[in-house]
Order: structure tokens, then C-alpha cells, then sequence
């Protein structure tokens, strides 16, 4: 058994998606592992007790029961934290016939499941890879900055400024007032110069992470004039923000101001597919042609709508996709197909050939395509 660290993973996901129905099925369970309280813990194992249950008395043959056991030895192990107690989620993956048996650690939680199929189950482990990378809040005032990482355990760093003359208030400094204003600003542009090169050197080491500018906003404007245009790049929103605030609260805004860029990120490059698949050049909309892009490996980002599913079929011999109608002969090489669930199907086959997959929310025209488009590699 392997316990991959999550650098490995998404080379890990796209071996997992090559995996062909072998003799016995594949059990892939995931188990989220980070509760507020025992009731919590207590769901899981209940959870777990529950579908094994269930698969049991569906009969297994003794491949699949000498995994069901697999399972259960390793997901109470799991549940009582005795293994990998800092995990937030746990996927296990187990097939006797392949001789199959991994655990992955999860940096984050993920909703518990349980899928005993011919394939292993890899939705929801793509949609946690597929998630934003690592990204760092910038709060910038006139003499201070804070660098805020958004990944969990990331620790706040503080850059001070202190700007000479700033608390006298004597009388000659009434009359000074225009001096010490220039020099304010002097130290001020000095205190962004050097934020904006510390940022610079952060942003381009690895891995890269995105940016959020954080503080009032005509002095994040000024910052952004003087930031490397690496780190410009990597600026994905700007909030308000003030000294005050705990950290926490700025990462939180933080968030949600990245998961709004993203969500309009994703629509425009979903209506930008749909405009080319309708004039025909490199993608692809709906389930026939998207299905006939993903078996012959050409799609390079496949958007599936959330929650999409669609009963079809998969070629025991070939490994292609097609829709229920197509019968129980493969079109392409005559071969026997099976009952397949068409888009978790998909989302495997697409990571098998190297493609990325992004899960779309909420986009009217790609609901009116069936939920399912994608960019292609060259044109079909
Ligand atoms: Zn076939």
C-alpha cells in the first residue's frame, strides 16, 4: 500500500484513469477525516459500516470480499485516527484482481463515498486537484504590509515600515508640513518599492501561487503600478481591507473574491467553447459529439456541469463511450459494452489522455447543450 503525497496525485489520477475492467471490480471509498465533534466521527463509521453492509449482501465473489475486508480494517483505522490523524480526507482505492490497494491523504475534506464499479471512481478526487492553486493575501497600508497565505496552516508574515517623523507633531512640524508630507510620500513609494520586490521574488518561486491585493484602494493601485510583471500576472482580485483586521477575516474575503473570479473565468471560457462549437472549429457541445471527442482522445478541457449524469455504456474491449441508444455492440469495434454511467466515464477518460476537466456550476448555455462541451486539441 502507498500513502501518495498530493505533488504525486495528479500523476497518480491520470494512471488510476487508464485502469481497464479487469476480473474483479474496483472499491473506491472516500472518507472525509476532519470532525468538529464525535457526533461527526460517529456518522462516518456509520457510513462506513452501512455500505459495507450493503456491498456484502449484494453477494461479492471472494476477490471483492477480500477488499471489502481491506477496506474495513483500513477505514476503521482511519475513523479512530490510529493512521494519518492529520488527514482531512482519505480516498482508498481496492481491487484483488489488480492487486490494487492505496490510501491517498487529503489536505482537504471531501464528502464520504462509496463505489464499487469496474473502474475506480475518480470524480471527486479530479474535482479536488482541479481546485485553485495555493494563493497569498497582500494587505498594503502606508507603512506596513501582511503576507497572508490562503492554504490551510500557512503562517502570516509581517513587513514593517517605520516611517521616520511620522509621530512628532511638534510645532515645527506644523510648519514643516509640506517637507515632511515629501517625505512621507518618499518613504511611503520606498515602503511599495520594496513590497512590491519581496512580492515579486515570492510569486516566482514554486510552486506559483495567485494573488490577492488587499487594502485601501488607492494605495493597492499604487503597489500594483510598481509590482514585476510576474507577479501582475498572478493578481487574480483586489479587496478592501484594513490594518485591523485578523488575518482570517482578510483570507475569508479573500476566498470568496477568488471563487467569484473563478466562477467568471469559467463562464467566459464556457461560452468561448460554445461560440467555437457552433462554428465548428477546435470544440465541441453536447453528449454526441463531446463523447466522440473524449474516445478519440482529443479533448483538452472537458466542462461537465455539475451533477451531470447520463445513463450509457462502455466498450468491454476499447474502452469507448456511447449513449444508451447505441445498444449493446460496440460502434467501433464490435465488442460487447456494459452499463456505464456516462460522465464520471468521461471525466476518466479525458484524464487518462492527459486532458483537464473543470466542473461548471451554473451556465444556461451549456445546460441548453446538454451539460457538456469541451476545448479539443484540433479540430474533429
Ligand atoms: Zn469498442
Amino acid at each position: 500500500m502507498t500513502d501518495a503525497v498530493s505533488s504525486d496525485l495528479t500523476t497518480r489520477l491520470g494512471e488510476l484513469a487508464r485502469i481497464m475492467p479487469a476480473a474483479s471490480p474496483v472499491v473506491s471509498v472516500y472518507l472525509n477525516t476532519r470532525w468538529a465533534d464525535e457526533h461527526q466521527r460517529e456518522r462516518v463509521r456509520l457510513f462506513l459500516k452501512n455500505e459495507l453492509r450493503l456491498a456484502r449482501a449484494a453477494g461479492p465473489g471472494p476477490a471483492l470480499a477480500s477488499d471489502l475486508d481491506w477496506i474495513e480494517a483500513e477505514g476503521t483505522r482511519l475513523v479512530d485516527q490510529a493512521e494519518v490523524p492529520e488527514a482531512d480526507g482519505v480516498v482508498l482505492f481496492a481491487c484483488h484482481a489488480l492487486g490494487l490497494r492505496e490510501r491517498h491523504t487529503l489536505r482537504v475534506s471531501v464528502g464520504d463515498a462509496f463505489v464499487v464499479d469496474e473502474v475506480p471512481h475518480l470524480r471527486p478526487l479530479a474535482a479536488v486537484l482541479e481546485g485553485a492553486p495555493a494563493a497569498l493575501v497582500v494587505f498594503v497600508d502606508t507603512e506596513s504590509a501582511r503576507l497572508i497565505p490562503l492554504d490551510p496552516g500557512g503562517e502570516e508574515i509581517r513587513l514593517e515600515h517605520e516611517v521616520p517623523g511620522h509621530h512628532r507633531r511638534g510645532g515645527w512640524a506644523q510648519l514643516a508640513q509640506s517637507r515632511y508630507q515629501r517625505h512621507i510620500q518618499v518613504h511611503r513609494d520606498q515602503h511599495l518599492e520594496a513590497v512590491a520586490e519581496a512580492l515579486g521574488r515570492l510569486t516566482g518561486s514554486d510552486p506559483p501561487r495567485r494573488v490577492v491585493l488587499a487594502g485601501e484602494g488607492r494605495l493597492v493601485g499604487l503597489l500594483r503600478q510598481r509590482l514585476p510583471a510576474e507577479a501582475t500576472e498572478r493578481v487574480a482580485a483586489t479587496i478592501p481591507g484594513a490594518r485591523y483586521e485578523p488575518a482570517d477575516v482578510l483570507a475569508r474575503r479573500a476566498a470568496e473574491a477568488l471563487a467569484r473570479a473563478d466562477a467568471e473565468a469559467a463562464t467566459a471560457a464556457v461560452d468561448a467553447v460554445l461560440t467555437e462549437a457552433a462554428k465548428g472549429g477546435r470544440a465541441v457541445a453536447g453528449l454526441a459529439a463531446t463523447l466522440e471527442a473524449v474516445d478519440r482522445g482529443a479533448v483538452h478541457v472537458l466542462y461537465l456541469q455539475r451533477g451531470f449524469r447520463e445513463a450509457g455504456r462502455r466498450c468491454g474491449g476499447c474502452g469507448a463511450l456511447q449513449p444508451e441508444a447505441a445498444g449493446p455492440r460496440c460502434r467501433r469495434c464490435g465488442e460487447a459494452t456494459r452499463p456505464a454511467e456516462l460522465g464520471e466515464a468521461a471525466v476518466d477518460r479525458v484524464i487518462a489522455t492527459g486532458g483537464r476537466v473543470e466542473t461548471v456550476v451554473a451556465h444556461e448555455g451549456l445546460t441548453r447543450a446538454g451539460g457538456l462541451a469541451a476545448r479539443l486539441r484540433y479540430p474533429l
